[in-house]
């Protein structure tokens, strides 16, 4: 019996009041609540990765490979 029809009716309390969330607005229960956790992204309040900085465009150090043309041999 498979009864996850069921279950997906029942969503994960609101993370921000523990309300019960609203489809519109999963996970939260509101869009107050949606703006509270937005608002505390903003304000960092969550951790934000910086951007990934890539390291083939910050090799100052690093010497760019020059393959030779028929160099080598
Ligand atoms: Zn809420």
């Amino acid at each position: 019996m498979n009864i996850a029809n069921d279950n997906a009716a029942k969503a994960a309390p609101c993370p921000i009041c523990r309300k019960a969330s609203a489809l519109a607005y999963r996970p939260f229960c509101s869009k107050r609540c949606a703006d509270v956790d937005l608002a505390r992204w903003l304000g960092g309040t969550y951790a934000i990765p910086a951007a990934p900085t890539d390291p083939d465009e910050d090799d100052e150090e690093t010497p760019p490979r020059r393959p030779r043309a028929s160099d080598e041999d």
